[in-house]
C-alpha cells in the first residue's frame, strides 16, 4: 500500500458493531468483562484504547516502523524514551535541539544519572567521537530548528550500528511524507504530533515509532507504567488529521519552495534559509535521504530587531505565533519568542540574529502568502 492509502486505511476498518466508517472516540476508563479474568482484548485506558490503537497502528504504518507508542505531547514521549536508561548511561545529542528536549535533558535526566553530550550531527567525525563506552543512543533532529540544517541519517545509522549504540531521530519537522529515519537505519524515530501529524494546531502529542523489538518492549512498559498516555478523543484528532498528511505536506512543500525563491529575490532580505534551495548546505543530503523539503523556511532580513519586529507584526496572514505544522502559516521571532532561554553566547554561534524570522509556510493559496510578505516586508523599508 502506498502513503496515502495507508494514511487513511491502516488500523480503520469499518467499526464491527454499526459499520460506522470513522474509528470511534472510544471514550471510555473501562472496560467490562464477561467474566472473571476474561477482557475482549482491552482492560483500562492507561494500557490500551482502540481508538489510540488505530491511530498507533496508522503512524506506524506510516513510518514502516512495526509498532508506535502516543503520548500526551511531544516532551512526553521523549521523557519515556528516557526512562529506558539508567544511572550513568550517557547519550550523545544535536547540538541545536528543540529547547524543550534540552531542557529536560539537562534539568531533569541529568538529576536522575543520566549524561549528555552535545555535538553538531552534520559533523560525522564529531558524532563518532562523541561516542563513550557508556554511550546507549544518539538523538538528533534533522532539519534543526531553527537554523535548519540537515544531518545524514543513512552515515550516521552507520556510525551507531558500528559502535553498539541506538539511534533515535526527531522527525518532527520533516513527517513520515517527507522523511523515513528507520528506512535509513534509525532505531527509533519520534514526533511531536502536535506539528505536522495533527496538522491543524487544535491538539497536543507525541509518538514513538520502532522495529526494534527490545526497544518496543521497554517503550510499551514504560508507556503503561510512567502513564503519560494520549487520551481518546486527541487519538481521534491526529488520526483524523494523518488521513491529510500526504495532501498537506506536498502543499508545505510547493508553498515553501515557492516562499524561499520569492524571498530570495527580495532586497529587504539578507539571507533565506531552506533545504529545498541548491545553495544549502544540505540540500544534496536531503534530496538523497527524503521525499520533500518541509514547510519550515528562515530568514535574516537585510536589516536590525526593529525592521524582525515591525514584519513580524505586519503580516496578516501568517499569524505571530510559536509552534508550527498546521495548515495556517505562522511566523515568529526565535531570539525573542521559542529560543529565548537560549544563552546569547550560544545563540549568537548557532546563528539565531536579532534579524533573524522564522516561518512555518501553510498550505494557503500562495499568491496570497506572497502577497502577504510583499505587503510585510514593503512596510519594513
Ligand atoms: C514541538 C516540538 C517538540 C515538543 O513537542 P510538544 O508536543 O510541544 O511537547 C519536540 N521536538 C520538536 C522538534 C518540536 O518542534
Amino acid at each position: 500500500m502506498h502513503f496515502n492509502t495507508k494514511s487513511i486505511h491502516v488500523g480503520q476498518e469499518p467499526e464491527e458493531t454499526t459499520g460506522a466508517v470513522v474509528v470511534p472516540i472510544f471514550q471510555t476508563s473501562t472496560y467490562a468483562q464477561p467474566e472473571v479474568g476474561k477482557h475482549k482484548g482491552h482492560e483500562y485506558t492507561r494500557t490500551s484504547n482502540p481508538t489510540r490503537d488505530a491511530y498507533q497502528a496508522c503512524i506506524a504504518s506510516l513510518e514502516n516502523a512495526n509498532d508506535a507508542y502516543a503520548f500526551g505531547s511531544g516532551m512526553a514521549a521523549i521523557s519515556t524514551i528516557m526512562t529506558m536508561f539508567k544511572v550513568g548511561d550517557h547519550i550523545v545529542a544535536g547540538d541545536d535541539l528543540y529547547g524543550g528536549t534540552f531542557r529536560v535533558f539537562e534539568q531533569v535526566f541529568r538529576d536522575f544519572g543520566l549524561n549528555y553530550s552535545y555535538v553538531d550531527t552534520t559533523d560525522l567525525d564529531a558524532v563518532a567521537n562523541a561516542v563513550n563506552g557508556e554511550t546507549k543512543l544518539v538523538w538528533l533532529e534533522t532539519p534543526t530548528n531553527p537554523m535548519l540544517k540537515i544531518s545524514d541519517i543513512q552515515a550516521i545509522s552507520a556510525i551507531c550500528q558500528d559502535k553498539g549504540v541506538l539511534l533515535g531521530v526527531d522527525n518532527t519537522f520533516m513527517s513520515p511524507y517527507n522523511q523515513r529515519p528507520l528506512d535509513l537505519g534509525a532505531d527509533l524515530v519520534m514526533h511531536s504530533s502536535t506539528k505536522y501529524l495533527g496538522g491543524h494546531s487544535d491538539v497536543v502529542g507525541g509518538v514513538v515509532c520502532t522495529s526494534h523489538p527490545e526497544v518496543s518492549e521497554k517503550l510499551k512498559f514504560a508507556q503503561n507504567a510512567m502513564g503519560a498516555v494520549m487520551g481518546p478523543f486527541d487519538a481521534w484528532l491526529t488520526l483524523r488529521g494523518l488521513k491529510t498528511l500526504g495532501l498537506r505536506m506536498q502543499r508545505h512543500n510547493e508553498n515553501a519552495m515557492a516562499v524561499a525563491e520569492y524571498l530570495s529575490n527580495h532586497k529587504a532580505v539578507e539571507e533565506v534559509i531552506y533545504p529545498g534551495l541548491a545553495n544549502h548546505d544540505g540540500h544534496e543530503i536531503q534530496k538523497k535521504q527524503g521525499h520533500g523539503f518541509g514547510g519550515m523556511v528562515s530568514v535574516r532580513l537585510a536589516g536590525d530587531l526593529a525592521a524582525a519586529k515591525k514584519f513580524c507584526a505586519s503580516t496578516k496572514l501568517f499569524f505571530l505565533a510559536e509552534s508550527l505544522g498546521g495548515v495556517e502559516s505562522l511566523l515568529e521571532h526565535p531570539a525573542i519568542m521559542t529560543h529565548a532561554s537560549v544563552p546569547e553566547d550560544v545563540r549568537a554561534a548557532l546563528g539565531i540574529t536579532d534579524n533573524f524570522v522564522r516561518l512555518s509556510v501553510g498550505v494557503e493559496n500562495i499568491e496570497d502568502l506572497i502577497a502577504d510578505l510583499e505587503q510585510a516586508l514593503g512596510s519594513v523599508a
